[in-house]
C-alpha cells in the first residue's frame, strides 16, 4: 500500500465545524506515526477505524492542549485495554515528558507517576526531546522538526516526516514564517494551518496572507487545516487541484 495521510482530527482548540482536534496518522510500509494527538485522537481513531495499539509513534508539533491532550487517554488505552508490549514512541519539544505525565495525574490522579516509575519493557511510552533541524527516526518516518512562530511561552514545531520516498510536512500552528519555505521544500503534500481568513490572531496563519504565499511554497499539494469558524465558511470558495481543504476522515495518498 502506498504511504499515506489518514486526517483524524483537522479542527482548532475551539471546536469550529465540529471538527476534532488537530490528528494526523501517516502510514507507510504498514506503519503507523501520528502528528500531533489532540484532545479527541482516541475517538476519532476509534471512529475512523484505526486500532490504537497499531500507533508505534507520536510527532507532538507544541504542547498546547488541542495539539496533545489526547496523550493520557492514548496512554491510558495501552496501558489499560492494549497492554502495548513495546510503547508508544512520544517526541515532542522541551518538556514532553514532564507536560504529558502532568496533564496524565491531573485527568487521573496518580496515573503520571506511576508510568515515570515504569521503563523499558512494558513501559508505555518513552519520550524524545526534538533538537531543532536535527533528522531522527521515529516509526516508519524520518523527522525533522523545524521551528516556528506560534508561543512566546514554549517551543513550537512545524515537523517533516520522509516516509519511503515520500515527504509530508505540516506547519503546526504558526504565524508566517520563512521556516514553512522549508518545511515545504519538495513536499508530496504540505498541511498548513489556516486558522483565519483575514487578521488572524497573534501566532497564527490567515488565508489572504497564505495566498500570496502559494506560488513560493514548493510543494505538490497543500492541505489547509485548522481552520475556524469565518475560514470555513469561505473554503468552499478556494478548494482546487493543488490546494485542498481539510475534513475529518479525508485520507490522501502521498
Ligand atoms: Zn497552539
Ligand atoms: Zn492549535
Amino acid at each position: 500500500m502506498p504511504a499515506r495521510v489518514h486526517v483524524l482530527g483537522c479542527g482548532d482548540a475551539f471546536g469550529s465545524g465540529g471538527r476534532a482536534q488537530t490528528c494526523l496518522l501517516v502510514e507507510a510500509l504498514g506503519r503507523r506515526v501520528l502528528i500531533d494527538c489532540g484532545a479527541t485522537a482516541l475517538v476519532s481513531m476509534r471512529r475512523f477505524g484505526v486500532a490504537p495499539e497499531s500507533v508505534e509513534a507520536v510527532a507532538l508539533t507544541h504542547l498546547h492542549g488541542d495539539h496533545f491532550a489526547g496523550l493520557p487517554f492514548l496512554l491510558l488505552y495501552a496501558r489499560h485495554v492494549a497492554g502495548h508490549p513495546s510503547g508508544v514512541h512520544i517526541a515532542g519539544p522541551r518538556g514532553v515528558r514532564a507536560r504529558t505525565l502532568a496533564a496524565f495525574d491531573a485527568l487521573y490522579e496518580g496515573a503520571g507517576q506511576s508510568i515515570a516509575a515504569l521503563s523499558g519493557e512494558g513501559a508505555p511510552a518513552r519520550f524524545e526531546e526534538y533538537r531543532a533541524s536535527v533528522p531522527f527516526g521515529l516509526g516508519p518516518a524520518t523527522v525533522t522538526a523545524v521551528p516556528v512562530v506560534h508561543s512566546e511561552k514554549s517551543e513550537c514545531f512545524g515537523v517533516r516526516l520522509e516516509v519511503e520516498d515520500r515527504v509530508v510536512a505540516y506547519s503546526g500552528d504558526t504565524a508566517w514564517t520563512g521556516a514553512l519555505l522549508d518545511l515545504a521544500s519538495g513536499a508530496d503534500l504540505f498541511i498548513v494551518e489556516c486558522q483565519a481568513w483575514a487578521g488572524p490572531p497573534p501566532g497564527h496563519l490567515a488565508f489572504d496572507e497564505l495566498r500570496r504565499h502559494l506560488p513560493a511554497l514548493d510543494a505538490r499539494r497543500i492541505l489547509l487545516t485548522h481552520m475556524g469558524e469565518p475560514m470555513l465558511a469561505r473554503a468552499p470558495e478556494i478548494a482546487g487541484d493543488r490546494v485542498l481543504v481539510a475534513q475529518d476522515g479525508m485520507v490522501l495518498e502521498l
